[in-house]
């Protein structure tokens, strides 16, 4: 089979090797479509959050088919379609510190998978994982209802999942992003108007823009000036929730308005036990986050996938996909 591995620090390539074999609480998986994230690339790097060795597989952003199961799964069966959780336990990510989706084939334990229903895409599936994460942000915003005004930094692909999540939830929802072209995405996801936080008066103009102060801050874009201004931007007794991610820059803050504005103020990591929700979520709305795919390519010409998200700045999500039987 076809399988894309990173074979030392900043190298990939497609290979052929076996079919891997199952254990007994595991399921045998055809790819359907497998999302980029740019974990991927920090990870290509050599360079992850746990302990890992090349050659790996990336792929945590997936969808499949299952093939077959191991002697003790009765929770799944031959051709369900379902999507899987990366953070399988503290020190084994999917995708990361194990081989991950982008191949042909792959394995999984059964625990991690979740069935998605019919009205759910292949490409859709491939997009649970990012939403997820932006969902759960929303779910963190203590009762985050139609009455609220929210301020949502960054239009990444976490962004994006946080506005749609918002917008469907009835929130009136503004995007701080200095890309006219993922701003224009955020527009079209639900968000009601856009800031540039690159701007000189951009405090001044989301102040205006929602009459005193946002009631909720979402930082999806993982700058720590971005992180300083939420304090700036935010409404008397305010939530704030942080999901962008920054390791060690430093950024000056205006402090003493967490104090004065009585803030509450959050950090999240990914989503983990909202995967259940965050698929009915989908499926009830109707939401469509494929927009957010900018370009697709088949599993054995991946390494331009890879050469895209390094090189063009301008794709947002890239995706692979296999059809394989
Ligand atoms: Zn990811």
């Amino acid at each position: 089979m076809k399988a894309l591995q990173f074979v030392s620090a900043g190298s990939y390539v497609v290979n052929d090797i076996p079919v891997p074999q199952i254990g007994a609480d595991e399921v045998l998986l055809a790819a359907r479509s497998v999302g980029i994230c740019h974990s991927d690339i920090v990870l290509l790097e050599g360079r992850y959050i746990l302990p890992f060795r090349f050659p790996v597989t990336p792929g945590h952003e997936w969808s499949a088919e299952v093939m077959e199961v191991g002697a003790s799964v009765s929770s799944l069966r031959a051709g369900d379609r379902v999507v899987g959780e990366c953070v399988v336990s503290e020190v084994d990510h999917f995708g990361f510190t194990m081989n991950g989706a982008m191949s042909e084939y792959f394995v999984a334990k059964a625990a991690w998978l979740h069935k998605i229903p019919d009205n759910l895409s292949w490409t859709q599936g491939a997009l649970v994982e990012p939403f997820s994460c932006g969902y759960n942000a929303t779910l963190k915003a203590d009762n985050l209802d139609a009455s609220d005004t929210a301020i949502v930094f960054g239009a990444g692909p976490i962004g994006l999942g946080v506005v749609a999540a918002a917008a469907a939830k009835g929130v009136r929802v503004l995007i701080a992003e200095p890309s006219e072209a993922r701003a224009q995405l955020a527009l079209e996801l639900g968000a009601e108007g856009v800031l540039d936080p690159s701007s000189e008066s951009f405090v001044e103009a989301a102040l205006e823009a929602t009459r005193g102060g946002a009631s909720v801050v979402f930082e999806a874009s993982g700058h720590p000036s971005a992180m300083a201004a939420t304090l700036e931007v935010a409404a008397f007794k305010a939530r704030l929730v942080n999901i962008g991610i920054d390791v060690g820059r430093s950024a000056p803050a205006k402090l003493g308005l967490i104090q004065a504005k009585q803030l509450q103020i959050r950090g999240i990591i990914g989503s983990p036990g909202v995967w259940p929700e965050t698929i009915r979520f989908l499926s009830r709305t109707g939401l469509d986050l494929s927009k957010l795919v900018t370009k697709t390519v088949p599993v054995a010409e991946a390494t331009s996938a890879y050469d895209a998200v390094i090189n063009d700045k301008t794709q947002v999500k890239v995706h692979v996909t296999s059809d394989a039987h």
